[in-house]
């Protein structure tokens, strides 16, 4: 008997910013169903998933909803739970990567990277969000975009002509998140050389290489063939360049939502350079839990290491995480494998944001059949990085015909006889009944390596095509028929001893894809768990089986009908839950009075207020907070930029009184110096409902009086 192999399988780390969406639950049907199948094969396999918790938008989300990063990823994960049960996916750990295990890995792998020559440090120009005090990822800056002209575009990229460009090329930027003009910032940002020549030489060798373990290549060929576009400096035959391997900024400034740089105060990790640690992160986890060495475990030079991921992420993965991993002196994945994206029903784009489509939820709380799921996602995906189409038509035809039609029906057909008959025990299958299941189990390498290199399409087709031949024989020898036949009971025994057979063999076949049924047939055949070995090891003359129960229900077109009706609330942003949010956001976490205290509000009066050149959104305001007179005798006054110049004209508020934040750290912006900031009333989405408005306390408050 030989060794056991030891894989350590992982999926993509969702962004714990929303619940699953159809798109993460093929991904983790794809896995669960190589992994059962290596498991049928012997193998010790370690299967982890986790949640990405870092970065910029998880930090603004939990802002947003009033609570600390930490706790909005605590109750995202939370929520994990009935997804991944409710289609039999068994990871057997999630983690975070915001868990202790990952600091520790980041950190450690980071420190290595230093070591081997390849972090540097260069100082990088940023826009930077003088109200919010931050520097702000590409996709929380807006403006106009420089090709088409089109307002509100992000700012890496135009939604409306596809222009790529920098945040700066954005005509009239402004911040997503404050609405103010952001201003440059330079800031000394940590890189990963991986222009270094020997990351080069690596990657080129790594990329278009074959796996150590089976000999294969590491990457399907579609996907090197991409990869490679981006390392290589060359010129294609229309004089243009390609830019080769630049690189890559791995770190972010306060206030971030991450894993704090060693010897870096201030400095955090960019969140997709621990994302993949977390893979390690969450292995280490599940051994620890187990008592069990990470680093022996590791360290073991047999262990294979596979990531399953969409093409969306491939860089990350082909590139940045072998690169990380071989030069911090760790063990490189053997497989990187990549599958496409799904669409439902004719093509209509699973969006990330808007979550439409097919509600992996709704689905199972319609009763729906998670296997249903399995095996039609099973049936179209074949191993490649393609996209597939969800059809609802086909996925009806496919299980009432296919998986009920024709290999559930062989049980329903043949098991009856045998219990009532026989008294549940088996016969001796006949030189025909023999040939037909010699032609099954002739499949078995077939099956094997079709699991093997996730042509789960393969494996349904071929399945179906023993299926077919099953039938046939049922059709040809009619038990129904025999069962009425004077004489005809030993041809009775074998013809139906023959089914239950070839309905074990089947169901060895897809029991990776149906795990759930899988289980109800062993015990309705009385067998112990099926293993691949034992398709070799048919069921013996006299075996008793247990009573047939029914296996599975067809798909009833009203499911469908209830699965893609909109919802009653057409307008996500109309929804119940939304709409009682006061002023469209969550109240902030409570604070006791002395959090208030520490907040100096006074009454002022707006001696001037001008526009502010160069700003749309600013007003410069004088506020007198009855500070008296400098040593010169000139009132003491505080200049204040606010975002009120869509409200208000600047004579408007000359000799207005107001309420401003009077001990708030002064704050250099591109217009100026603030001292100070002037309370005023909005919505949280200006655009649903715009207007501002400046407090005004009543008739006889005095500059200087305290706000309490
Ligand atoms: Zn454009």
């Amino acid at each position: 008997m030989s060794v056991p192999r030891r894989l350590f399988v992982t999926t993509a780390l969702p962004y714990a910013n929303g619940n699953f969406h159809i798109g993460h639950i093929m991904e983790y049907i794809q896995a669960d169903i190589w992994v059962r199948y290596q498991r049928m094969q012997g193998a010790e396999v370690n299967f982890v998933g986790a949640d990405d918790a870092h970065g910029a938008p998880i930090m603004i989300a939990a802002e947003k909803a009033g609570k600390t990063p930490q706790q909005f990823v605590a109750d995202i994960a939370a929520g994990r739970k009935p997804y991944l049960d409710g289609f039999h996916i068994a990871f057997d750990n999630w983690h975070s990567t915001d868990g202790p295990e990952n600091h520790a890995l980041a950190r450690q792998i980071y420190l290595d990277l230093k070591k081997a020559g390849l972090i540097a440090t260069r100082v990088v120009e940023q826009f930077f969000d003088p109200e919010k005090n931050m520097f702000l990822p590409d996709r929380f800056i807006k403006g106009e975009c420089p090709n088409c002209h089109a307002k509100d575009q992000y700012g890496d990229n135009c939604e409306v002509c596809g222009a790529v460009y920098a945040p700066t090329d954005l005509i009239k930027p402004y911040s997503a998140l404050s609405g103010v003009t952001p201003v440059l910032k330079s800031s000394e940002h940590f890189f990963f050389q991986l222009s270094d020549p020997r990351c080069v030489k690596f990657l080129e060798d790594w990329v278009q290489g074959n796996d150590d373990m089976d000999g294969k290549p590491r990457l399907q060929p579609e996907v090197v063939n991409k990869v490679k576009e981006w390392f290589s400096v060359r010129t294609h035959p229309d004089g243009s360049t390609s830019e080769g391997l630049g690189d890559w900024d791995i770190s972010r400034d306060a206030p971030y939502f991450g894993i704090e740089i060693p010897d870096a105060p201030g400095k955090y990790f960019y969140v997709w350079l621990d994302a993949p640690i977390g893979y390690l992160a969450s292995l280490k986890n599940l051994l620890e839990k187990r008592g069990q060495s990470y680093d022996d475990y590791m360290a073991d030079p047999a262990l294979e290491q596979y990531h399953f991921i969409g093409k969306d992420i491939v860089t990350f993965h082909t590139l940045f995480w072998p690169a990380m991993l071989h030069f911090s002196g760790r063990k490189t994945p053997n497989k990187v494998f990549v599958h496409g994206f799904l669409t439902v029903n004719n093509g209509e784009k699973m969006s990330k944001s808007r979550g439409t489509g097919l509600d992996p939820l709704k689905y199972l709380s319609l009763g729906m059949n998670p296997e249903w799921l399995r095996y039609y996602l099973a049936a179209k995906l074949n191993g490649r990085n393609e996209d597939i189409d969800f059809n609802a038509d086909d996925f009806m035809a496919r299980v009432n015909s296919d998986l009920i039609g024709k290999y559930i029906n062989i049980a329903s057909r043949a098991a009856g006889f045998i219990s009532k008959r026989f008294g549940g025990k088996l016969g001796t299958p006949g030189d025909d009944g023999s040939t037909l299941l010699q032609l099954l189990r002739n499949e078995t390498p077939v099956i094997a390596q079709a699991y093997d290199a996730r042509d789960t399409a393969r494996v349904t087709r071929t399945a179906m095509y023993l299926a077919d031949r099953v039938n046939e024989y049922v059709d040809a020898n009619k038990p129904w028929e025999l069962a009425k036949k004077e004489g005809a009971e030993a041809r009775l025994h074998d013809v139906c001893t023959v089914c239950i057979e070839a309905f074990r063999l089947l169901t060895l076949y897809l029991k990776p894809v149906l795990p759930a049924l899988a289980a109800s047939v062993e015990s309705f055949l009385n067998i112990a768990p099926l293993s691949f070995a034992d398709a070799a090891r048919p069921l013996g003359t006299g075996h008793v089986i247990g009573n047939y129960k029914h296996l599975m229900q067809r798909v009833d077109v009203k499911q469908l009908d209830a699965l893609f009706e909109a919802p009653a609330l057409a307008e996500p942003e109309q929804s119940a839950t939304e709409s009682v949010v006061p002023g469209g956001e969550a109240l902030a976490p409570m604070i006791g009075i002395d959090d208030f205290a520490r907040i100096d509000l006074r009454i002022a009066k707006i001696v001037h207020c001008e526009a502010v050149e160069g700003s749309t959104k600013l007003l410069r305001l004088t506020l007198d907070v009855g500070e008296g007179v400098d040593p010169q005798g000139s009132p003491i006054l505080r200049n204040v930029f606010s975002g009120i110049a869509g409200a208000y004209k600047p004579q408007d508020l000359i000799g207005q009184l107001t309420v401003m934040v009077a001990n708030l750290a002064p704050r250099k912006m591109k217009f100026g110096v603030s001292e100070g900031m002037v309370l005023a009333a909005s919505h949280f989405d200006e655009k649903k409902q715009p207007g501002i408005y400046v407090l005004h306390p009543w008739a006889g408050a005095q500059p200087g009086l305290r706000v309490r």
